[in-house]
């Protein structure tokens, strides 16, 4: 069983539906109401757990009562939660979602998530040391990024940077990390006034650029690839991105050669894209193997 360690951001998602959104100092009647765990980094444990890896979460949440979900979540789906301790002094992260309109408005609190320092990641040293694969993204501060990627190299565990939201990142870390996967937006934003094609030639089988239905577009060291994801109705992409990396930190951590590494990961990831809701879509691994 592959083991994996993700570090990241857990948090609830406060949604609301709505006809419209309310302007400054307006008040509307919503919809309806609904609580989903969310947060990149719950997320793709959760997936990497439901693709049957053993799942090692570095995380924190608040000691309320979001927290307490956040925690039940990730045991009902057999991710380890020894890493993930409350914080006294802060609440759980959130997201306040309005779906109106057509389109959705987020704020975004990290609150919890901010402790998710290099000193404590420092308390969970041995889990890196010991996983197959250490699977990360920037829903955290940036030092932590920074500080997990060090501990990557000194130990030599492959690292798989997921680099969402997006910012720039030093390149130490860009070294350090032995995968890089950000969509199309955010590798713009990365390699700011470099074409696609020329920062893929730069980081031949180390970056992979997500680019939706298309499907993942790497250079092997001779060539440009695209391993085109698989054609299925999507109702919502939510969490694409998320199964993506999990699945494929997951088949990496097994030992799976590169493309077919990617093509599970676009099976699993289109998958996803066919049900509702970040992690509602994320699938089986029995559901993966079935369709590839
Ligand atoms: P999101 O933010 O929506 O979770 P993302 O913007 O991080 O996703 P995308 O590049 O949109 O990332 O999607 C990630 C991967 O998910 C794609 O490379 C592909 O494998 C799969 N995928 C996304 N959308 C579709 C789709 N409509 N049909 C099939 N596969 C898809």
């Amino acid at each position: 069983m592959a083991k994996i360690c993700v570090i990241g951001s857990s948090s609830m998602d406060l949604v609301v539906t709505s006809s419209r959104r309310p302007g400054a100092g307006e008040t509307v009647l919503g919809e309806s109401f609904k609580t989903v765990p969310g947060g990149k980094g719950a997320n793709q444990a959760v997936a990497a757990a439901r693709l049957g890896a053993e799942v090692y979460m570095i995380g924190r949440v608040g000691e309320d009562t979001f927290g307490t979900d956040i925690l039940n979540n990730f045991e009902a789906n057999g991710v380890n939660t020894q890493n993930v301790k409350p914080v006294t002094h802060l609440e759980s992260g959130t997201a306040h979602i309005i779906l109106a309109e057509g389109d959705n408005s987020i704020v975004v609190v990290e609150a919890a998530n901010r402790e998710v320092t290099p000193a404590y990641v420092d308390e969970a040293v041995d889990v890196i040391r010991n996983a197959d694969i250490v699977l990360i993204q920037q829903e955290i501060p940036e030092e932590t990024v920074v500080h997990v990627s060090a501990l990557c190299a000194k130990f030599g565990t492959p690292l798989l940077l997921n680099p969402a939201p997006a910012r720039m990142i030093s390149q130490e870390v860009i070294d350090n990390a032995s995968y890089i996967t950000p969509n199309e937006h955010e590798a713009e934003i990365l390699f700011q006034g470099v074409s696609p094609a020329e920062s893929l030639r730069q980081y031949p089988n180390k970056l992979f650029i997500t680019e939706g239905s298309k499907g993942v577009r790497y250079f092997d060291g001779e060539q440009e690839v695209l391993v085109p994801t698989y054609q299925v109705k999507a109702v919502d992409t939510t969490g694409a991105g998320d199964t993506f990396n999990a699945a494929f930190a997951v088949a990496l951590a097994e030992g799976k050669p590169l493309q077919d590494s990617i093509r599970f990961a676009n099976r699993a990831a289109s998958l996803s894209v066919t049900k509702f809701g970040a992690q509602g879509g994320m699938p089986t691994r029995a559901e993966v193997e079935e369709s590839l």
